[in-house]
């Protein structure tokens, strides 16, 4: 078995509902997948003992097909799991609404940079065993309705955790990567039962001290509608008497079955993802402690192809130790400068075969992409259209915009019908493009190839945001709400750009809406097109600043000594 040389060193699990692994592999939807692929690659990279779980997800999140009026299709997006992936030969079963539902592994080997491999464990349940409704539930990620994705969720927590036993891991922690993996601690506190002759009068059933010792969980959003909850009648039908019912209540919530509450009363360690999304957490959460570990992105993954050879003959060991690109400010500003205009050309040449418009690659390029959602405000940048006009007649501009809108979202997929009236409205005047189709591949382009990253959700809701990591990594300047990650990572002026001063200060639409304003017409425009050299300079403290700290590396670095070496 290709598994054998992993067994007897690995003993951290990290279990993700989704995971970006590579593009053609899409079982992932948005930022968390990122994350979980970057997270796996410098896993990799730094050869720390763990196996990731996640599902299959064979048909995909979907693929964004818009119509001329932009309107959002959502297809099945299927990948060619056999083609990526070997299967692995052991089964196991969980039980689901009475029937035995088969579940097996896929395996995908990460190779980190010294060749070094981590295995990847993709559940599958389109097994003969299975019946018809039970080989889709690892098709569509987040797909269905409540009920599939109770079933996803026990398919990847109850599942994964037997899944590792019988394939003879021996796991210590288990990370949740968000609440979907949260009902792996109900298998290990059934591992964990007491025995009824141990019992004593008014004790816990379970252990629950030895499983919040191998327990660790990050949450990863502040947003109500991110955190699952079951009805307990649901969850009775699906999994039934699988606990304690009392004991669940009292971990899990009375009145629902709440998976953040469930993973955060069940692991010893938990986090949020930036320092300000950990204190937001700790008031929407009293009584708990949580720890921050901000985001980072995989560094190798999302330089473009220039700047990767660049630092490669500027500091050869950067991919290792990424902490070396504070030194950036040494880099010759004529090599960034070509670097960037590389990368602004396979935008331009990108944005012309997905539709056909020619982008000036002399002119400022602002990119927006972001899941398309109310608290991002994908339309802020166009709230007040003549404005917007004035500044464009004053100085070139030219948008950029990509993003899903999740199939029920229905706010989302009027931001994006709007995004297209507004395109057709200000052509003459400000080239707008939208491209369909938001996703790995597609992000590489864009943080690489914007000059300006645009950025303005509703504070405090971005719990940390990376895609201003890679653009920042790639010498793109941020231009953001102080939120989530950008609190801890902006000098105004320096790395990149806030809107508003202070944390919180862009909460009102209007306030956000006048100082991006302000900030595009006096500063960020007038230094693009009348002072370049300040411009480079400007990139360079955006890469030394930014990428050398915000990083998987650093990231996994704490992990592996605070959360999974306790
Ligand atoms: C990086 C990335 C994200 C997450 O970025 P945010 O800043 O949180 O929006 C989402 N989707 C794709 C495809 C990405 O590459």
């Amino acid at each position: 078995m290709p598994l054998q040389a992993f067994l007897s060193r690995t003993h951290i699990a990290y279990f993700t509902m989704e995971i970006a692994i590579r593009p053609e592999i899409h079982s992932y939807s948005g930022g968390l997948g990122i994350l979980a692929g970057d997270t796996a690659r410098s896993c990799a990279d730094l050869d720390l003992p763990i196996v990731f779980v996640s599902l299959v997800s064979r048909a995909g999140y979907f693929r964004q097909e818009i119509d001329a009026d932009g309107r959002q299709a959502e297809v099945p997006d299927w990948w060619e799991v056999d083609r990526w992936c070997s299967p692995l030969n052991a089964m196991i079963a969980v039980e689901i609404e009475g029937r035995q539902v088969w579940v097996r592994p896929w395996l995908y080997l990460q190779t980190g940079i010294r060749g070094n491999q981590i295995p990847i464990l993709l559940l599958d349940t389109d097994l003969d065993q299975n019946s018809k409704e039970d080989r889709a539930l690892t098709d569509y990620l987040y797909g269905g309705d409540d009920t599939y994705r109770l079933k996803q969720e026990i398919i990847l927590g109850i599942g994964g955790v037997r899944l590792l036993r019988a394939l003879g891991f021996d796991i210590h922690t288990h990370h949740l990567n968000e609440g979907h993996a949260a009902f792996l601690t109900l298998e290990l506190l059934n591992r964990y039962r007491v025995a009824p002759e141990d019992l004593a009068p008014g004790e816990e059933l379970y252990d629950i001290p030895e499983v919040r010792s191998q327990c660790v969980f990050t949450s990863h959003t502040p947003v109500e509608a991110g955190h699952d909850r079951f009805a307990y009648d649901l969850v009775e039908r699906s999994l039934p008497a699988f606990v304690d019912p009392p004991t669940l209540k009292k971990l899990a919530g009375a009145d629902s079955l709440n998976m953040t509450r469930l993973a955060l009363n069940l692991s010893d360690y938990v986090n949020g993802v930036a320092e300000r999304h950990a204190e937001t957490t700790e008031r929407m959460f009293p009584g708990y402690r949580i720890h921050a570990v901000t985001n980072g992105v995989h560094l190798g993954t999302w330089a473009h192809p220039e700047f990767a050879a660049l630092y490669d003959a500027q500091f050869p060991h950067w991919r290792h130790e990424p902490e070396v690109l504070v030194r950036a400010l040494q880099l010759p500003e004529d090599a960034i400068a070509e670097c960037h205009l590389a990368a602004k050309a396979d935008l331009v040449q990108l944005v012309q075969a997905a539709t056909g418009a020619a982008l000036d690659p002399e002119a400022m390029t602002v990119c927006f992409a972001r899941r398309m959602t109310g608290y991002k405000r994908p339309l802020l940048l166009f709230d007040e259209l003549d404005r917007l006009k004035a500044i464009a007649g004053k100085y070139p501009m030219q948008v950029v915009i990509a993003g899903k809108a999740h199939p029920r979202d229905d706010e989302g997929k009027e931001a994006i019908r709007r995004l297209y009236a507004l395109a057709a409205e200000l052509r003459g005047q400000i080239t707008c493009v939208f491209l369909p189709g938001y996703d790995m591949a597609l992000a590489a382009t864009l943080v690489a190839g914007a000059d300006v990253w645009l950025n303005t959700p509703l504070p405090p809701l971005e719990a940390s945001g990376t895609s201003g990591m890679k653009a920042a990594l790639n010498g793109v300047l941020n231009c953001s709400v102080l939120d989530g990650w950008w609190i801890e990572a902006c000098i105004d002026g320096v790395t990149g750009w806030s809107i508003g001063d202070s944390p919180g200060d862009a909460a009102a639409d209007g306030q956000a809406t006048s100082e991006l304003y302000d900030k595009l017409e006096f500063t960020i425009l007038p230094l693009f097109y009348t002072d370049r050299a300040a411009w480079r300079a400007m990139m360079k403290q955006s890469i030394a600043n930014v990428a050398s700290y915000f990083n998987t590396h650093r990231m996994m670095r704490r992990y592996a000594t605070e959360a999974y070496l306790r």
